[in-house]
């Protein structure tokens, strides 16, 4: 028996493959901010189009960041119209390591620099930062 297909996203070939198999489920991430250099994951998301909703799920969201202990989000996001992809602001709620309210109308200049807080917070332990990685030196020596 088929099972019930619960997102608005298009159904892919694993999806469709899986949804044959009764008692299995499975749930996509949406985003997990990354460390550019070694991928170490920085922050869990989950992602919406803000439609002015007043709620989006997040019970796996929580459930991995608390585990992996990084901060996770419900990142409602706000285009300039239907047919304008450009975002122009985000609804933002916390939900690890404790569930806040909704952020309303953070910019996108705002959030950017939280995410970037959160790699320069890791850079001081990154495997990968270094301040001269004279593997991939390109340059000239200094004089
Ligand atoms: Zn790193």
């Amino acid at each position: 028996m088929a099972r019930h297909w619960y997102s608005d996203q298009p159904q892919n070939p694993y999806s469709r493959w899986h949804r044959k198999y009764e008692g299995l489920a499975y749930i996509d991430l949406d985003a997990i901010e990354v460390c550019k250099k070694c991928t170490t994951p920085l922050a869990i998301i989950e992602l919406t189009k803000d439609f002015g909703q007043k709620f989006k799920t997040f019970k796996l969201t929580k459930m991995i960041a608390d585990k992996l202990e990084l901060p996770g989000f419900v990142v409602y996001y706000r285009t300039k119209g239907i047919m304008d992809d450009e975002i122009i602001s985000f609804n933002v709620q916390k939900v690890s390591p404790t569930i806040t309210n909704v952020f309303k109308d953070i910019t996108p200049g705002k959030w950017v620099k939280y995410l970037r807080k959160l790699h320069t917070e890791h850079a001081e332990v990154c495997e990968k930062e270094t301040v001269y990685d004279f593997d991939k030196w390109e340059g000239t020596d200094p004089e």
